[in-house]
């Protein structure tokens, strides 16, 4: 048994070196004129004969990381699930893996996996054909040999590729609970390449959703970044939420959504997403402070209504107790860096100062540094809840889009006139805050 190969001479497939970086070819070259076996593999390959440009080059050897480090001075040797090396040409790194094997005769000390089946190390080396049986799927088993120039196709990857398919190569129950990553980089796949997930590979996926909660959160914090902002998030999270992938990673919101499929939470979610992508395509930046802030609003809302219900806080302390709960939790499945959770909490707090902070207040107000940001999400929010918001919303637009003549007029017109009782939902929450249940 094993996976089927295909090889495909030079002449027979579209790949040729032009299309590789410079130092993906020196590192190929100069393995393989030691001596050693060297393939370009995985998505640079993959890409390469969709006609896209890869993101990154992967190159994979029978060299173990010890010979690689001897052959390259410019190496690091990184990784402890998978060891690899690192060739680092100043900003552009090709990343040197050696050939995986299988576990059967291994020991604890080079591999190991948990109670679920999932793989906590992973430094068995072995053949090529051991390593195509270890990757993802089958259109990422593909080699570009740089000895002959032909492609080794393990699994069926090239007939995959061409028929655009997503097939996870061996028993997709076993395959997802090694790594339940891969349900992600499933669905990840499919948007980006606009391809279908095999049925096979697409059935157990619902079932084995819930065991993402289990991969640490920095690595899932790569991901997200991943998902949601290349391009893709709105196709991302659709597909993420049918196959029930979402709200392992995100608990909070995804209950809410749960709760009231078409309430805010949900509402939010969906805007946001599409905001992304036109952010991306439009060569905007997209930060990571700025969406969780806009992803976790609502369940921050949720929360500060339920402690001043509980606490008898203010307002105010409500909140702020209330954006350290939520942070506080979301991190245990995503660790979203302090240096963007410090400003989601910025463009927390400043949403309660815009919803009040209308007339003269405002132009202290568009100087804070995370404005722009907190107004962004002021918009957002606008969308989804209309009514109030909607006309707040309206007013910041108006007076951050004037000039400064004008600014100075609309800031008068409505501190004079009907900003206090238009834009006073505090003070009547303040007076009865358990009327209102956050959502609906
Ligand atoms: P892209 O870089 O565009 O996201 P890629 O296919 O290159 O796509 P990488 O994460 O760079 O993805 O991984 C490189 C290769 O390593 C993959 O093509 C696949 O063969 C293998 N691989 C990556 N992650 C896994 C995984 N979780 N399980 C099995 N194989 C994997
Ligand atoms: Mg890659």
């Amino acid at each position: 048994d094993g996976l089927r190969l295909d090889i495909i001479s030079r002449d027979g497939h579209s790949i040729s070196r032009r299309q590789i970086s410079e130092n993906a070819l020196k590192v190929l070259y100069r393995l393989n004129k030691s001596g050693y076996k060297a393939y370009l593999v995985g998505g640079g390959v993959r890409d390469i004969l969709l006609g896209l440009e890869p993101k990154d080059f992967d190159v994979v050897t029978n060299a173990t990381p010890d010979d690689i480090k001897k052959l390259f001075r410019n190496c690091r040797l990184v990784g402890r699930r998978f060891r690899l090396a690192h060739i680092v040409f100043g900003r552009d790194v090709i990343e040197v893996a050696t050939f995986r094997g299988h576990h059967s005769e291994s020991n604890d000390k080079v591999s190991k996996s948990n109670a679920e089946g999932r793989l906590l190390r992973d430094n068995v080396y072995g053949e090529i054909d051991e390593d195509a049986e270890r990757r993802d799927f089958t259109i990422n088993a593909l080699y570009y040999d740089i000895s002959d120039y032909s492609i080794r196709s393990y699994g069926g990857g090239i007939n995959d590729l061409n028929a655009r398919t997503i097939k996870l190569i061996g028993d997709p129950d076993t395959r997802y609970r090694e790594d339940p990553v891969r349900m992600l980089r499933a669905v990840r796949f499919a948007t980006k390449l606009d391809m279908q997930i095999d049925a096979v590979t697409a059935d157990p996926i619902k079932a084995l959703a819930p065991l993402l909660a289990d991969i640490p959160a920095a690595r899932m914090y790569e991901e997200v970044l991943k998902l949601f902002f290349a391009g893709k998030a709105e196709a991302n999270y659709n597909m993420m939420q049918r196959f029930g992938l979402f709200a392992p990673l995100f608990p909070q919101v995804g209950a809410l959504i749960e709760e009231s499929p078409k309430g805010h939470a949900a509402k939010m979610l969906q805007v946001v997403m599409r905001n992304t992508d036109i952010r991306v395509s439009e060569d905007k930046t997209v930060t990571p402070a700025f969406f969780f802030a806009a992803i976790l609003w609502y369940p921050v809302k949720q929360r500060a209504d339920d402690i001043a219900i509980e606490s008898g806080l203010t307002h105010y302390d409500a909140y702020v107790a209330a954006m350290g709960d939520v942070l506080e939790k979301q991190c245990l499945t995503i660790s979203l860096p302090r240096r963007f959770s410090t400003p989601a909490r910025d463009i927390w707090q400043l949403q309660l100062r815009l919803e009040r902070g209308q007339g003269t207040r405002a132009f202290k107000l568009l100087e804070h540094p995370k404005f722009r940001a907190a107004y962004d999400l002021l918009l957002l929010r606008g969308e989804v809840e209309m009514g109030n918001i909607a006309k707040i919303a309206e007013w910041w637009k108006a007076f951050v889009e004037a000039d400064d003549t004008d600014r100075s007029d609309i800031a008068k017109s409505i501190k004079g006139s009907n900003s206090r009782n238009r834009n006073a939902p505090q003070r009547k929450r303040r007076r009865k805050p358990a009327a209102k249940p956050a959502e609906e």
